[in-house]
């Protein structure tokens, strides 16, 4: 968009990670100044960074993702897969993936998955945004409080602390980009507006993951190996993937208080009580190249702005300030990503109803925001109350939904195109009706009534780790 049709003056983002750094691309479309600010000072490279501990676990971005940063920064995928080595993978082909005790089936798929770590990433994207003229950074610099008019019915800026003390910020637009540990319930509280409720699933999960050396006897026979565990008996799973510079990230993970140690023997014992053959084999022949560091995520939630009675104009919640995922799926980036397209969709839209003018942008944003985080979060925390440990409520029928779904998962051991079915839903591509098409039903419903006199060994792929045929 060239400059002069930028409508409006100024627009501060509330963080500048995965959620930050996208809003900033898409508002800088239409606002002739962005301001990030983060309280974080990003490292020099690629580096993780304490704002975003969890940038040291294993990361993946979906094909729905994939295809937003496609079209914010044209090429930047394609340049990153050419000339640094990120894999860009089809999930049904590229990867084993060990789910709920049976070894999902292999094939081409089409879908298109990014693996590289989460830095690399995110510095490389923040790499595009800086470029833009229009956008500026500012480092450990923390957002303290929400300005407003006399009213308090709109937001008007921000107040600030940073290196050179207290200040304010005048802006036409605020995106709350600032994580989990997002301040906007208490500032909505504090402006009269209430506290968002809050849908919680508490799952005492905590992660460690360590870098390796890609072995030079791995003869690449996936470039994703992923072990679930078989709810509601087990709950410690395993990840490696293979991202830039010939490496693999490791994570392994527990749930309810079950965590791995971040100590080398422990992170090593850890990997060796899953399945096997399967994770701990392949770190055989792996030279580790950092120490294990543990993360925990005790809870995913999700706090509704669309269900608050009234809300504060020029203000916006998004990424994980709106919901934090249990990442087990990996969703959490690219519905940030999502969401800022919903944003310029919305800005688009304000600019043809009322040119130069913001009044209901936040309301229709915060409307639609769970029209793009239900399907991720029904997912999860489906999964995720199949443990009789995990706390949250649980809604009449939903054992009953969680039979079919622990079926579905079965059946893509030996059904590859109902596992193909169910990664078009995974990544984003078809909504969740895409499962209640006869297409998709009725196998399901002919395998769930085979389950019925059929013992599982006999009707999934319970031991062989899925090789490809040549
Ligand atoms: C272990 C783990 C594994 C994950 N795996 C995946 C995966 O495979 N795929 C995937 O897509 N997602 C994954 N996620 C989720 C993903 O990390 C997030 O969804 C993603 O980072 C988007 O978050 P965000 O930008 O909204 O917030 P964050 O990444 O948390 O960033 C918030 C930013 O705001 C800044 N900030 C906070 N408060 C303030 C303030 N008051 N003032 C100024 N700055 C502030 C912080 O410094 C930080 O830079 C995973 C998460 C975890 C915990």
């Amino acid at each position: 968009m060239n400059s002069s049709a930028r409508r409006y003056r100024h627009a501060v983002v509330i963080g500048g990670s995965m959620a930050g750094l996208v809003n900033a691309r898409v508002l800088a479309d239409h606002f002739e100044k962005v301001t990030v600010l983060d309280r974080d000072e990003r490292p020099e490279g690629p580096e993780p960074r304490k704002g975003v501990p969890q940038g040291r676990h294993l990361h993946v971005l979906l094909e729905a993702g994939k295809r937003v940063l496609d079209g914010l920064f044209p090429g930047l995928i394609r340049e990153l897969q050419r000339e640094e080595g990120i894999k860009v993978v089809d999930p049904c082909r590229d990867a084993v993936w060990q789910h709920f005790g049976v070894w999902k089936a292999r094939a081409d798929s089409g879908i298109e998955m990014v693996l590289c770590t989460r830095p690399f990433l995110e510095w490389n994207v923040f790499q595009r945004v800086k470029a833009l003229p229009n956008v500026e950074f500012r480092e450990r610099v923390t957002v303290e409080e929400l300005l407003t008019d006399a009213a308090r019915g709109c937001v008007t800026g921000v107040k600030v602390k940073g290196p050179g003390g207290e200040e304010t910020l005048e802006a036409d637009l605020v995106v709350d980009a600032s994580g989990r540990g997002t301040r906007a319930p208490r500032w909505l509280e504090e402006l009269g507006y209430g506290k968002p409720e809050e849908e919680k699933v508490g799952i005492d999960l905590a992660y460690a993951s360590r870098l390796y050396k890609r072995p030079k006897g791995f003869r690449d026979e996936w470039k994703l190996l992923v072990q679930y565990p078989r709810s509601p008996e087990g709950w410690r799973a395993g990840l490696i993937s293979s991202v830039e510079n010939d490496r693999w990230i490791v994570s392994v993970n527990g749930y309810f208080g079950d965590h791995p140690p971040a100590d080398e023997a422990g992170f090593l014992e850890f990997a060796r009580s899953l399945p096997r053959p399967g994770l701990y084999d392949y770190l055989q022949d792996a030279e580790p190249l950092t120490a294990p560091v543990t993360h925990k995520i005790p809870t995913s939630r999700w706090l509704h702005y669309e269900r608050l009675p009234r809300f504060p104009e020029r203000f916006i919640v998004t990424g994980d300030a709106v919901c934090a995922y249990n990442p087990i799926f990996g969703q959490g980036m690219t519905i940030a990503t999502l969401e800022a397209k919903l944003l310029g969709e919305c800005l688009s839209e304000q600019e043809r109803r009322a040119p130069g003018e913001l009044r209901g942008l936040a309301d229709r944003f915060r409307q639609r925001v769970p029209g793009i985080v239900f399907v991720p979060w029904f997912m999860t925390s489906t999964m995720d109350k199949h443990y009789p440990q995990a706390t949250g409520e649980r809604s009449p029928g939903l054992g009953a939904l969680q039979w079919f779904f622990c079926r579905l998962i079965e059946q893509t051991s030996v059904d590859a195109a109902a596992y193909h079915r169910f990664l078009r839903v995974l990544h984003m591509r078809d909504g969740m009706e895409a499962m209640l098409k006869p297409g998709m039903a009725l196998p399901l419903l002919a395998y769930a009534v085979k389950s019925l006199f059929v013992p599982l060994p006999q009707r999934a792929n319970v031991d062989r780790m899925p090789t490809l045929r040549a």
